[in-house]
């Protein structure tokens, strides 16, 4: 088991930096008057965010060097553009998918 906790502990050190970048975005977006109405709970969050992850790129760090890179300006210039319209298409798609009741 050894080999399960290295891994584990591997997995944990690696961090997507895009998923701090769609994050931010996905809250600072939420709070436009447009998106009042979209439903802001855990569950549509997470689809939202996942919609958004699977369609832009992962950008990996180890953690011990992510929290310097993490504020790097050339990865939110470099995809700010698209994860703007990730983002936006992914509260859409979810807000618009009636998978639960509010
Ligand atoms: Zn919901």
């Amino acid at each position: 088991m050894l080999r399960n906790e290295k891994l584990k502990s591997l997995k944990k050190s690696l961090n997507n930096l895009t998923e701090e970048v769609v994050l931010e975005m996905l809250d600072e977006m939420l709070q436009r008057e447009e998106f009042n109405d979209v439903c802001k709970d855990e569950d549509c969050l997470l689809d939202m965010a996942s919609y958004a992850l699977n369609r832009l790129p992962a950008k990996y760090v180890a953690t011990s060097k992510g929290e310097v890179f993490s504020k790097t300006e050339e990865l939110e210039q470099q995809h700010s553009v698209d994860v703007l319209s990730v983002v936006t298409r992914a509260i859409k798609v979810v807000s618009e998918n009636k998978h639960h009741n509010t």
